[in-house]
This record gives C-alpha cells, sequence and structure tokens, in this order.
C-alpha cells in the first residue's frame, strides 16, 4: 500500500506526505493541496473552498482559467505546441509585434520563468555596454537595490541581500552593487563610468511590497540619463495589471529602457517572460550569443497574445484601480486593530501585523482556516494580491476574515 492509499490520513496530509518524501524540501506551503480552480476560488482535495488572494504571487492576474485564456490555450493545443527557434512559428511574429506595441518598444526577448528574464536582461546590458557605450570588456558593472527580488538563479542569488537566498550558493558572479532602495543619494554615489545599468523593482514585492519614496523613479531616470546608464525595471511581478496600471514604472510616469515581464504574461496557464526594450539595446544580441529551446513556443505565444488582448481592452486596468482603492480603505481600517501598517497600491497590499497575534506564517495558516489564502514575507508580513477578476464582495469577505483573526 502506498501513503496515498492509506485510508489512516486525511488526504492532504497524504499529498504532503508524498511531497515530502519525494520532493526537495525548498517550500513550506500551507496545508492546502488544490484540486482545482475556477476565477478567483480554489478547491481542495478535500472538498473545501477558498478565496486565492496570493494569485500565483501575481502570475493568475487574470483569475484560475480565464476563459479567453483557456481558449487561445485549447485553440493553439490543436495546431502546434513547440518549434524551438530552429524553425519559425506563425505566433512569434505576432506576439512580439503585439507585446513591443503595447509597450512602445521596439522589440521583444521572449523567455519563460521570470527569472530567465532577469538573467536575459542582465547578459543584454552588459554587452549594451561593451559594444555601444564602450565599457572596456570584462568591467561592467550593474546597480541593484537590497531587499530586492529577482529569481533565483546563481547570478540573481549572488547579489541578494537575503542570507537563505544566497547562503551555500556561492562563488557569484561579479559586477553587482548594491545600494539601498528608494536612496537616491546612495544610487548616485554608486554610479561608475563602468555602470552599464540601474535594475531595480518599481515597487518590491518579496520584500512586503514596498513602494518606493516619491520621486525615486524619476530620480533614477535621471541619474541613468545623467550617466548613460539604462534603466532597467523589473516589473516581473508588479507589471501586468496588478497595480491597476499596465506598468507600475509608467503609473509613476516614467519610461524605462528595459522591461522585464513574467508571471502573469502566460496568463497563469503557462511559463512566459520577456525582455522588451528598443532595437538600439535588444539589437545586440546576435544569432548563437542567447537563447532558449522553449522561449518563443507557440504555445506560449499564443496565450500571450490572449493576455495582451486583455490588457489592451483595459477594463481589467481600471477594475484593479476602483478595486484597489476599495481594499486599502478597509485594510486602513484595521491599522490600529491587529494591523501595524499597510503598504501597496491596486490589488496589491503588503500588511504588517501586529506579532502579539503570531507571525506572518501563523495568521496565513489562520486564514487559511477561515478560506482565504494569502502567505507571509518577512516575519510578520502578509502579501494579499488578489486576482484582479475578484469582486468587491469577496474583497470584503477577505478584509473581514483578517479582522476577525487579529481580534480573537
Ligand atoms: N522578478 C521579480 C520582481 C519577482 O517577483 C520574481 C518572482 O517572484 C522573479 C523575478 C522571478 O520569477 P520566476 O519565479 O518566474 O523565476
Amino acid at each position: 500500500m502506498t501513503l496515498m492509499d492509506s485510508p489512516a490520513l486525511p488526504s492532504t496530509a497524504r499529498h504532503e506526505a508524498l511531497v515530502h518524501e519525494h520532493s526537495a524540501h525548498n517550500y513550506h506551503p500551507l496545508p492546502v493541496v488544490v484540486a482545482d480552480a475556477e476565477g478567483a476560488w480554489v478547491t481542495d482535495v478535500e472538498g473545501r473552498r477558498f478565496l486565492d488572494c496570493l494569485a500565483g504571487y501575481s502570475a493568475l492576474n487574470f483569475g484560475h482559467r480565464h476563459p479567453d485564456l483557456v481558449a487561445a490555450a485549447h485553440r493553439q493545443l490543436d495546431r502546434v505546441t513547440l518549434t524551438s527557434r530552429a524553425f519559425g512559428n506563425d505566433q512569434l511574429g505576432p506576439f512580439c509585434a503585439e507585446l513591443s506595441g503595447l509597450l512602445g518598444k521596439q522589440m521583444v526577448l521572449p523567455m519563460n520563468t521570470g527569472a530567465e528574464a532577469v538573467e536575459s536582461g542582465i547578459k543584454v546590458v552588459r554587452k549594451w555596454g561593451y559594444e555601444v557605450k564602450g565599457v572596456p570588456e570584462g568591467r561592467a558593472r550593474i546597480i541593484v537595490a537590497a531587499e530586492g527580488f529577482h529569481g533565483r538563479t546563481t547570478t540573481i542569488v549572488g547579489f541578494s541581500t537575503d542570507p537563505d537566498a544566497r547562503g551555500g550558493f556561492g562563488p557569484f558572479t561579479p559586477g553587482f552593487d548594491v545600494v539601498p532602495y528608494g536612496d537616491l543619494a546612495a544610487l548616485r554615489a554608486a554610479v561608475t563610468p563602468d555602470t552599464v545599468a540601474v535594475l531595480v523593482e518599481p515597487i518590491q514585492g518579496e520584500a512586503g511590497v514596498v513602494v518606493p519614496p516619491d520621486g525615486y523613479l524619476a530620480g533614477v531616470r535621471e541619474t541613468c540619463d545623467a550617466h548613460r546608464v539604462l534603466f532597467v525595471a523589473d516589473e516581473v511581478q508588479a507589471g501586468l495589471g496588478r497595480t491597476g496600471h499596465l506598468l507600475a514604472t509608467r503609473a509613476a510616469g516614467i519610461d524605462a529602457d528595459v522591461y522585464l515581464l513574467g508571471k502573469a504574461l502566460g496568463g497563469g496557464i503557462l511559463p512566459l517572460s520577456a525582455v522588451v526594450a528598443d532595437g538600439d539595446v535588444l539589437g545586440v544580441l546576435r544569432p548563437g550569443q542567447h537563447g532558449s529551446t522553449f522561449g518563443g513556443n507557440p504555445l506560449a505565444c499564443a496565450v500571450g497574445r490572449a493576455v495582451i488582448s486583455l490588457l489592451e481592452d483595459g477594463d481589467v486596468l481600471e477594475r484593479a484601480r476602483d478595486l484597489g482603492a476599495h481594499l486599502h480603505d478597509r485594510l486602513a481600517g484595521l491599522v490600529g486593530h491587529g494591523v501595524r501598517a499597510v503598504r501597496g497600491v491596486g490589488l496589491w497590499a503588503g500588511v504588517d501585523v501586529d506579532p502579539r497575534f503570531g507571525d506572518g506564517r501563523a495568521v496565513s495558516e489562520a486564514l487559511a482556516a477561515r478560506g482565504v489564502l494569502v502567505k507571509d514575507t518577512h516575519g510578520a508580513t502578509i502579501r494579499i494580491s488578489p486576482p484582479l477578476v475578484v469582486t468587491r464582495g469577496e474583497l470584503d469577505l477577505a478584509v473581514d476574515a483578517l479582522g476577525e483573526t487579529l481580534s480573537r
């Protein structure tokens, strides 16, 4: 008899035991094993329903199984799913044209995961530094922000300030200068003639939805312009609607030179990421210098095109702005009642809970027991980022559940 058949254990425990035995222990999930999902709701293997207020860390901006996105995937599944880039496919060109058009840039480099978009962006700006800016070979430097999160590859964790993310994984790639987030003076002081790029999140997601001070992104832009440095905005989590805007950088009135996108670009169906920039930057890549077997595959591009259509429509952004204002109004009412502070914009909130009610993990577990899924980050902070298709009533339900959890 296998663990899965053991009648002594409830099915959640059986699934957890299997994962514990056969999957690497690189996550510590909440005790919820999802079996199916629709819109803002998931159902677990025991038939319990939960309101998903995490939305795959923004990968599910359009909710679970959005009908337009599922239909696009089905249509493409019946035609062709993978060609590799050894041949062309009839979804790649339209996808790149539509995405670059949406962002007002000239070119797209399609990849798969967010970390790959970041890695690809790093390669591109280094090459731009040598070939266009004239930095001596091997000396390019990139300025990044402390507490930032850009993924899990060795180069990326090498410039992380989170000891868990980097500990034990060295030696690391050189060429990165870390400055405090939101500190323009530190950023300016870090620029050298070898600096090729500043790579930051316009809002730091993993750090607890940290919104930079007013004028910070504009100051980054000015500093980059003054020193011929590329501004690379990692919009993997912040972009594509989460803040109620297409891009968080644009909401601040700023145009970056390079946008890194991921998560929601794949519609919550498959991994699809992209580096988006003008031809003077992305044009530095020539055949053989970068690639990915799955990057730009027709199935991902077809889903990505359907995502772009939803974003072009604009309704989803307006909805996220309106509902986001409501969410933040309601959360503000909990400050002083179990909540110490709330940060964020749009349908995105970092909530610092009063440690008297336990850490973020304990609060997330208590919320799950009330049918609301969120996830903790860094001690006493929980992150709320429901799908943008959530309703006002569902948001009230989530905030009420949080209020009740913190009033016991
Ligand atoms: N960049 C940012 C801002 C992110 O939040 C994340 C993931 O959370 C990544 C990059 C990495 O994306 P992925 O997990 O798809 O590699």
